[in-house]
């Protein structure tokens, strides 16, 4: 597994998912919640409810749901290591990559471009990863 891991926490913590999510949906208040009609299906009622606390966004119409980088990921239909990178850039967040760690990422981009499985399947190598650091290196 490599050893090169977004910044992901410094990016959440620097961009607002409700800013993000209001540049392509119009959102009204509905008590903690911002809801809006959702842009990943078509719908008259609005079924898409964006948590600002958690900055979660889910929608009950199609059950599509995630945080920003998911948001940026599905809707600009970019992988999600190119939506980790936009939000970086608006975040002023820099991420260091090292060579191999480069390397590695171009070549998982292309096979990941090539399937069009991007989001789904970066996003749990990561998830995957970040599990791994938490138990034991090595355990499997
Ligand atoms: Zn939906």
């Amino acid at each position: 597994m490599s050893s090169f891991r977004y910044p992901l926490e410094d990016i959440k913590e620097r961009v607002d998912l409700v800013e993000i999510v209001s540049q392509h949906v119009a959102l009204r208040k509905s008590g903690r919640r911002l809801i809006g009609l959702c842009p990943f299906h078509n719908e008259k009622t609005p079924s898409f409810h964006v948590d600002p606390d958690r900055q979660l966004w889910k929608c009950f119409g199609c059950g599509e749901g995630g945080d920003v980088f998911s948001f940026v990921c599905k809707y600009e239909n970019i992988t999600f290591s190119e939506a980790v990178e936009q939000l970086a850039r608006k975040a002023g967040v820099t991420i260091e990559k090292t060579e191999r760690a480069a390397r590695e990422y171009t070549e998982k981009e292309r096979i990941l471009r090539a399937n069009n499985i991007a989001c789904a399947f970066f996003r749990s190598m990561l998830a995957k990863s970040e599990k791994q650091r938490n138990i034991s290196p090595g355990a499997d």
